[in-house]
């Protein structure tokens, strides 16, 4: 069993992008981004709050999407961050992570670079739709097991790179955070005082089982498309939009 990393937290502020990767881990080419899965202010501010009660040890936290620049409030998050950084934990890694793809995003890590230095701007420069290396998160892989009492039990995400918080709340891991918005089983953990290893790992059997990262699963690029498995398919013909997650 993987143990949840919980000195690492990604934030995915947003999950509107500038690019739509056939094999984007959040699920962007299948659904991109909208007001209910966009952080709000309020939220970021309840997550700050939230760790300075618990005082959570964070070593790193790194912002990220969609395309975190885009964010219409990414100045005022960065900046509230950055004050958290500051006042509360001086040796955080801070991080935010781009895509390095518009003349927009650019600048705004232009802006970063000169005002706030001591964040560390990770730029992946993607250039084009197609991420080399990127699992097929859209590969359930209870389908390949098809064993309804398979245990799952996490893979390195949750425990070397780190969990994580969207607009829903916290999760075992990023991409387990996307896969919810899709599946709908509202498992996002409301208050940082419930987030512990137990009830993370409660989320490996819904969201491990239907992400094909579990196997690595990946496509070459040579195929532009996105690859679905059938229990992704039928989860995608089920899709209500309007059927939103509680948020955070
Ligand atoms: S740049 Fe990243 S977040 Fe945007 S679509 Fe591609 S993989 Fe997804
Ligand atoms: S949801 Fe996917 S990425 Fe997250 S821990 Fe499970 S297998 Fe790993």
């Amino acid at each position: 069993m993987y143990i949840p990393n919980m000195k690492k937290l990604e934030i995915d502020i947003t999950h509107n992008c500038t690019l739509q990767c056939f094999n984007c881990d959040r699920g962007l080419s299948l659904l991109q981004g909208n007001k209910n899965t966009t952080m709000e202010l309020a939220q970021i501010k309840r997550f700050v709050d939230q760790s300075i009660s618990c005082g959570q040890p964070w070593e790193q936290i790194r912002i990220m999407g969609g395309e975190p620049t885009i964010h219409h409030e990414f100045n005022e998050i960065i900046h509230i961050m950055y004050e958290y950084k500051r006042e509360y934990n001086p040796s955080l890694r801070l991080i935010v992570s781009s895509n390095g793809y518009t003349a927009y995003t650019k600048r705004k890590l232009l802006w970063l670079e000169e005002n706030y230095p001591d964040i560390i701007i990770e730029n992946t420069n993607k250039v084009d739709n197609y991420q080399q290396g990127f699992n097929l998160i859209h590969y359930a892989v209870c389908d390949i097991h098809n064993n309804p009492n398979y245990e799952y039990k996490g893979c390195w995400t949750t425990e070397a790179c780190a969990i994580s918080l969207n607009a829903s709340g916290f999760y075992c891991c990023a991409v387990g955070g996307a896969i919810d918005k899709f599946f709908k089983y509202n498992i996002g953990i409301k208050d940082l005082a419930e987030v512990n290893v137990e009830n993370l790992s409660k989320m490996f059997n819904p969201l491990c089982s239907k992400c094909g990262r579990y196997q690595q699963l990946q496509v070459d690029n040579n195929n532009i498309e996105v690859v679905v498995s059938a229990t992704w398919k039928k989860c995608l013909e089920n899709f209500d939009e309007s059927d939103c997650l509680d948020r955070y």
